[in-house]
């Protein structure tokens, strides 16, 4: 008798958040596999990131700070925790949303319809760059002369400049990026499988470019893919929730119709199957990354200027110019890879590039990457 009553009190308690004892569960945490309530689950989602935040001293009072954002899942979660943050803890940030416009029909275009509408949901105001207006070229008009090899590397390596040039405008301190623990994982892989040592020592840094014109921080860097999206059915009681699904959030979640889905795809299955064995894994993997020391014998780029822009650069001309002088003078191929000749293949003869740098010129897809 005793013992049946206790086995149903047992019952009875497991059905019950095991945060807050309270109220029922509807998930279970993807990270700590708790089931929780959607209260408790908003709670410690936003109070983690919270803690990231002021543990890492990522921002000050008073800063100006650019979100950069696609209308993508992560950067308008993002966007909408930062700002209740902001609110709730009284940060004294001033919120900006950054977006560029690629030039990609179909994908851009109707992403941006997201972030328009988030500018008016959250109250931040909103600047667009465009790739035609600063470098006279769409993705379109790149495909269409390059194909769908190696479109990922214009693509990020004009962005990349393009939010810094956006951030300059909008006279921020900071900038911020959606990606996440997910992302983070994938990438010290990738970085450890193309033996790329100079990205590998910072890409799990949570702030970057501080020695660049506007520091980068992820505030993401712990917080799992599924817990901002995609949360994996386990029981039958328990449906598809996520932060943004209970949030009711405005976002856009259709891949770029130019993503090569390749290597970048086989290292994200690969996390994916480690997550599902052992959550902890992911964040194993960037504690791995960051616990790596570079030798000492490891030479790495020399930073320095553009001639030709003034965007910082370790060559005589950005990647970003190289990329363009060959695009304008119908070489693309010029800047890809290891290709030798033009402007910095002259120069890298010269300085004799780490094998490290020279590989950081290969495609650097963002795949469905967030910004
Ligand atoms: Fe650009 Fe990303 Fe599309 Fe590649 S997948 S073309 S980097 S948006």
């Amino acid at each position: 008798m005793e013992a049946s009553e206790g086995k149903s009190k047992k019952q009875g308690a497991s059905r019950l958040c095991c945060l807050c004892n309270q109220r029922r569960p509807v998930l279970k945490r993807p990270k700590t596999l708790q089931q929780i309530c959607k209260e408790c689950f908003y709670e410690v989602f936003e109070e983690e990131i919270h803690q990231v935040i002021v543990k890492n001293h990522l921002f000050k009072s008073g800063e100006r700070v650019a979100i950069g954002a696609s209308g993508g899942k992560d950067s308008t979660v993002l966007a909408y925790v930062l700002s209740e943050l902001n609110r709730r803890h009284s940060y004294g940030l001033d919120l900006f949303l950054l977006s560029i416009d690629e030039g990609i029909t179909g994908y851009r275009d109707d992403s941006l319809e997201t972030v328009k509408r988030n500018e008016l949901q959250y109250g931040l105001p909103l600047q667009i760059l465009s790739y035609k207006d600063l470098y006279g070229w769409t993705m379109d008009d790149i495909v269409k002369m390059i194909g769908l090899k190696n479109n990922c590397t214009f693509c990020g390596v004009f962005r990349r400049q393009a939010l810094d040039r956006g951030a300059a405008l909008l006279k921020v301190d900071k900038l911020v990026t959606g990606h996440n623990a997910d992302d983070i994982a994938e990438t010290v892989l990738l970085n450890i499988l193309r033996g790329d040592i100079a990205r590998l020592s910072r890409c799990t840094s949570i702030t970057t470019g501080e020695d660049g014109p506007i520091p980068r921080c992820k505030p993401f860097k712990y917080t799992y893919e599924k817990e901002i999206v995609i949360y994996p059915f386990i029981t039958e009681s328990f449906s598809l929730h996520t932060y943004a699904y209970f949030k009711k959030l405005d976002y856009f979640s259709t891949e770029c119709i130019y993503s090569p889905n390749a290597y970048r795809g086989f290292a994200r299955e690969f996390i994916k199957d480690l997550e599902r064995l052992r959550p902890r894994a992911i964040l194993d993997i960037i504690k791995s990354g960051e616990d790596f020391r570079i030798a000492t014998t490891t030479k790495m780029p020399e930073q320095g200027t553009c001639e030709r822009c003034g965007y910082i650069s370790s060559q005589k001309w950005c990647k970003a110019c190289v990329l363009l002088d060959g695009l304008n003078r119908g070489l693309p191929k010029m800047g890809i890879g290891r290709a030798r000749g033009g402007v910095n293949g002259d120069h890298q003869k010269e300085t004799k590039k780490p094998a490290s740098a020279a590989r950081s010129l290969e495609s650097k897809q963002c795949g469905s990457l967030d910004f």
